[in-house]
């Protein structure tokens, strides 16, 4: 990646970077061009989540313009009459069959995947369609009227390109450099010079480049918008607002996992009660926002000195959990020890810059064979808790 590093910096400070990071913050950034979520996992989910919308997309795309298509050779040959045998066995012997085969292909578990890039290829062989259209009306005497069905042509381009709109950016992108490289080669061919040629090849080259690459952008965008959006509310409602730990909710369903586990596989955890210490006093005596300030920095220094494999949760008011994943015995109660003496060694700042120290008193207990389901780990948590509470505080007990 290292050499992509300038590029990099150079797309961060436009405009257009500044606008997506607005709109993916941390940790859900995409990167400028693809807008492809730049953690892996998330993207994963994104690919996953998406399936459907794409698949039901390029169906649809691919059943109307072929739709439009044969309506759009049956005009032709009405109004041009057998004039232009070739076309009409381009269209109906070739064209179509095509795109029946690709719509066809849609429903094959293996490649409906690949929608977007079936969409792409069928986009490229509509343009081919055209400027082989060019050239043979070139070849015979060219009547105005007959522009028009270039025109249509054209926008038979531009229907398969908006519904094409869940093609990948990148997707949609190489297509659209494949479309200008044939639109580079005819011109090579055939002359710049020619009028007809100008005309109708820049109106090809716009049509499939401005719908394919701004359709597909907004398209993405508001999919991913979507996609982490709902990640968000679904992280609000396990979350608890003031010290961003999980929530109660949240906290207990991990411990209920943990339990079927435990029934599943035998494998041991440890749950500890929280519970800061004489924490009526701070309120009292700092008042209620300093209170909500030193819960926060409590919080924080709690999680810092934890596990990443383990949680803490705020369970309400001053009073946390802590569960700890494949811990039992002496393990566990280490984890709390140091856990204690991590906050009791901490000095908390206030919002009005006084120091206070805090304390907690933790209550733990390790699952047991005949404990039936979590209350039971819980309520020996509460009463070692208590025993901590009434032995001193600034202790762990376990039970
Ligand atoms: P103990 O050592 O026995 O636990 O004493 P304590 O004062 O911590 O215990 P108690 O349960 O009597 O009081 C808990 C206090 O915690 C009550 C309330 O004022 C305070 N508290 C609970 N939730 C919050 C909160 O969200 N914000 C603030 N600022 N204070 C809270
Ligand atoms: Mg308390
Ligand atoms: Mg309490």
């Amino acid at each position: 990646m290292g050499k992509w590093r300038g590029w990099d910096k150079l797309v961060e400070r436009s405009p257009w970077h500044q606008w997506l990071k607005s709109h993916f913050p941390s940790p859900y950034q995409v990167y400028a061009f693809t807008l492809r979520f730049r953690d892996p996992e998330l993207e994963r989910g994104f690919s996953r989540s998406f399936e459907l919308n794409p698949l039901l997309l390029g169906r649809l795309a691919l059943f109307v313009g072929a739709l439009a298509y044969a309506l759009f050779g049956l005009m032709e040959d009405v109004w041009i009459g057998s004039q232009q045998p070739f076309l009409w066995w381009l269209r109906f012997g070739v064209g179509i069959p095509i795109i029946a085969l690709a719509f066809g292909l849609t429903f094959l578990p293996g490649i409906r995947r690949y929608t977007d890039w079936i969409l792409a290829i069928v986009i490229q062989l509509i343009g081919l369609s055209l400027i082989a259209m060019i050239f043979t009306t070139q070849a015979a005497d060219t009547r105005p009227y007959e522009s028009v069905f270039y025109l249509l042509g054209l926008v038979l381009l531009l229907i398969f390109n908006f519904v094409g709109f869940r093609m990948r950016v990148w997707v949609a992108a190489l297509s659209g450099s494949v479309v200008i490289a044939n639109f580079v080669l005819v011109g090579l061919f055939w002359g710049y010079e020619e009028p007809y040629f100008t005309s109708m090849g820049s109106m090809y080259l716009l049509t499939a480049m401005v719908p394919l690459l701004f359709g597909t952008t907004i398209s993405e965008f508001f999919a991913r918008k979507h996609f982490v959006d709902s990640l968000n509310l679904e992280h609000q409602a396990r979350t608890d607002v003031l010290t961003g730990l999980a929530n109660r909710r949240a906290f207990m369903e991990r411990l209920q996992q943990e339990y079927a586990r435990y029934q599943r596989y035998g494998t041991p955890f440890a749950v500890a009660l929280l519970d800061a210490d004489y924490f009526k006093q701070v309120n009292d005596r700092y008042g209620h926002d300093a209170g909500d300030a030193a819960l926060k920095a409590l919080g924080r220094i709690m999680s810092e000195h934890c596990r990443e494999t383990d949680l803490l949760g705020r369970l309400g008011g001053e009073e946390f959990g802590l569960l700890m994943s494949q811990t039992e015995g002496r393990c566990a109660r280490q984890a709390c020890e140091r856990l204690r003496a991590g906050v009791a060694e901490q000095r908390f700042h206030l919002p009005d810059g006084k120091e206070i120290a805090m304390t907690i008193s933790l209550g733990m207990s390790v699952v047991r064979r005949d404990d039936g389901g979590i209350d039971a780990v819980l309520k020996r948590a509460d009463t070692a808790m208590y025993a901590a509470k009434s032995s001193g505080r600034n202790r762990v007990r376990m039970d």
